[in-house]
């Protein structure tokens, strides 16, 4: 043990490695243990980055197939390289990952390579690829570990055809037939991604609705946007097995409502149905840090663990799987280190999910509101009132905005339409200023933009009504 680091963030993740680097520009001397070869974690190698990269592409595609005649562009048949493609989307990869290399070096943050557990508070013990052993000395670990795609009894991955998220990036040509089980986040991006590249994409999923949490409005209307664009739903099915004996792959399912069975053929099926946290092998039960009944890191509110000394952040500790909030979280825990006051808010944390259209949502649903039998007004406005989104030809989709039905504070927004992901942004820095609709609803937009889209939405949960519908 040569030097003590002030902390030692175990896992490169975007909870991680942000919780390193801003750990360091607060003068601490930090290092980060990776095991995977690359910073970055899931979200950069195998999850957010690369599904995007394919999702913008597959989005052209899809663009060029359905619109390009109607704005008199002729492009002829398109072709799909698959091969191509795959490596646009590890260049992307490569590219980010090694920019959070250089990030490390430009602000002295060491990267360990090897995979990190605690051999005691204030020891992190390094296991590298060629077996060596080393030992770091830490005034405070944070385990920053991620999580890992969670398993269903009776589907065996192979991750060739029968595939997490990391498959599904990775499949070597376009399948005829794609089974996705779950219409969760990764189900439905993925499940996008393969349908404009041409597969025929069916979605078994076990509730009776899509992305579960999400405003009901959203979850409607959205379903019936994908369905649209040709992916088939069953709902209310729970997959019991996946029989890969055969040549065709055999998705077996139960309908909850009359228990009766059916399955289904597929040459890939997506494994889709949530992730868990990622904790073995780090020693957790030996130096005694307590876990949740769900096999979370159990903390403070504030990353602090049971153990003195041992923090968590990120997917390994409660509350929604999102690099953004495990970014939020490392940073918090990085300024409570350096003495300062470390804060998440977790009442604004955006979700995005990045399909065609997108849907963004921020603070409480419509059923949240109810259940709490809290008095709130909704201000919606539809995309196919926005001049902007007539002259893209992306119409689809509505904004909600619900707000306090006394003080007219924004409590929370929905949104199904073009760019959301983006936009959504001006409400989270609204709602962090604890604005009302009205606010919003009286700030100047630019114009032709998506955006008025949103101003108006909050011109009718202030107002009452919104100028262009
Ligand atoms: P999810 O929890 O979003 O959805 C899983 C779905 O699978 C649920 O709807 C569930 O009801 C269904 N399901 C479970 N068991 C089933 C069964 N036996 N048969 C049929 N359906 C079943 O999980 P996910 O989509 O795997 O995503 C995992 C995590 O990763 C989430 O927390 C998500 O937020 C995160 N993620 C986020 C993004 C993003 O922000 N854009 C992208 C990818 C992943």
């Amino acid at each position: 043990m040569s030097e003590t680091y002030d902390v030692v963030f175990i896992g490169g993740g975007p909870g991680g490695y942000v919780g390193a680097i801003k750990a360091a520009q607060l003068g601490l001397k930090v290092a980060c243990v990776e095991g995977r070869g690359a910073l970055g974690g899931t979200c950069l190698n195998v999850g957010c980055i690369p599904s995007k990269a394919l999702l913008h592409a597959s989005h052209l595609a899809h663009e060029a197939e359905t619109n390009f005649a109607a704005m008199g562009l002729n492009a002829g048949p398109l072709s799909v390289d698959v091969a191509k493609m795959l490596g646009f989307k590890e260049s992307v990869i490569k590219s980010n990952t090694q920019g959070i290399e250089f990030l490390f070096k430009k602000n002295k943050v060491a990267y360990v390579k090897g995979w990190g557990s605690i051999a005691a508070p204030g020891s992190v013990k390094v296991k590298g690829e060629d077996g060596s052993e080393t030992t770091l000395a830490a005034k405070n670990i944070v385990i920053a570990t991620g999580s890992e795609s969670t398993p269903l009894k009776g589907v065996t991955v192979d991750e060739k055809r029968v595939v997490t998220s990391t498959g599904a990036l990775e499949l070597p040509a376009v399948p005829k037939r794609l089974v996705v089980i779950g219409a969760g986040v990764i189900g439905l991006e993925l499940g996008s991604v393969w349908k404009r590249l041409g597969s025929e994409v069916t979605v078994v999923e076990f509730l009776d609705h899509v992305t579960p949490g999400m405003d009901g409005e959203i979850q409607k209307q959205f379903q019936r946007s994908l369905e649209k664009q040709g992916i088939k739903f069953i709902l209310g099915a729970a997959v019991s097995g996946v029989d890969a004996s055969g040549a065709d792959l055999k998705v077996n399912y139960t309908l909850r409502k009359d228990s009766s069975t059916a399955s289904l053929d597929a040459d890939v099926v997506l494994l889709a149905v949530g992730r868990r946290p990622y904790v073995s092998g780090l020693g957790l039960e030996a130096v005694g840090v307590a876990l949740d009944e769900r096999g979370r890191v159990k903390t403070d509110g504030h990353g602090r663990t049971n153990v003195p000394g041992i923090w968590a952040i990120g997917d390994v500790i409660a509350g929604p799987m999102l690099a953004h909030k495990a970014e939020e979280e490392g940073v918090s825990v990085a300024e409570t280190l350096a003495g300062q006051k470390g804060h998440v808010n977790y009442d604004v944390i955006p979700g995005v999910i990045y399909t065609d259209p997108e849907v963004a949502t921020v603070g409480k649903t419509e059923e949240q509101l109810k259940q709490e039998g809290r008095a709130y007004k909704v201000g919606k406005f539809a995309y196919v009132a926005n001049g902007r989104a007539k002259a893209i030809l992306a119409t689809e989709g509505f904004v909600k905005v619900l707000a306090d039905a006394t003080t007219d504070r924004i409590l929370g927004v929905h949104i199904l339409g073009p760019q959301a992901g983006e936009t959504i942004h001006e409400y989270c820095v609204a709602m962090e200023f604890g604005a009302a609709a009205e606010d919003v609803a009286r700030t100047c937009h630019a114009h032709p933009t998506l955006s008025e889209a949103l101003r108006e939405a909050a011109m009718a949960a202030a107002f009452g009504k919104p100028i262009h519908s």
